[in-house]
């Protein structure tokens, strides 16, 4: 790991670290207030491009509601991966991957979801 990438992740962390639960740029996108490339949507949830993509494709799916659900570290028990991360220990940050397909290395073609964390974890992914 480079010193450049360590450097990008405490930019990343530096620029993230506060969670005030105040509204979001997403509301005003949910409300159409601010225009995205949407791809999909229905009454629960919207997709659309992310506005700085770090892969040719590189999608948000928000739920439209978010009622607060800031983030998945505060999601309550009814959500499975959750309570994963709470047994685990690592609710303070993790990350949910879903690999789909070769060219993301998925190696097994049953669907599942990947729950990492116990470590700093840096952004892109490789
Ligand atoms: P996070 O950093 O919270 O994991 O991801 C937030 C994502 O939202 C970032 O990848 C960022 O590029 C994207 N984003 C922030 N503001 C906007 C916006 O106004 N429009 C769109 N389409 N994406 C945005």
């Amino acid at each position: 790991v480079s010193a450049t990438r360590d450097e990008e992740a405490s930019a990343k962390l530096a620029a993230t670290e506060a969670n005030t639960g105040a509204p979001t740029i997403f509301d005003k996108i949910i409300s159409k207030e601010i225009p995205s490339d949407i791809i999909y949507e229905d009454e629960r949830v919207l997709a659309f491009r992310d506005i700085n993509p770090q892969a040719p494709v590189h999608v948000l799916l928000i739920p439209k509601l978010r009622d607060g659900l800031t983030e998945l570290g505060k999601a309550e028990a009814r959500h499975e991966d959750i309570l994963v991360a709470e047994k685990e220990g690592i609710v303070d940050g993790f990350r949910v991957v879903i690999n789909s397909g070769p060219t993301a290395c998925q190696s097994v073609y049953h669907l599942h979801l990947h729950v990492l964390g116990g470590r700093q974890l840096k952004w892109p992914p490789g």
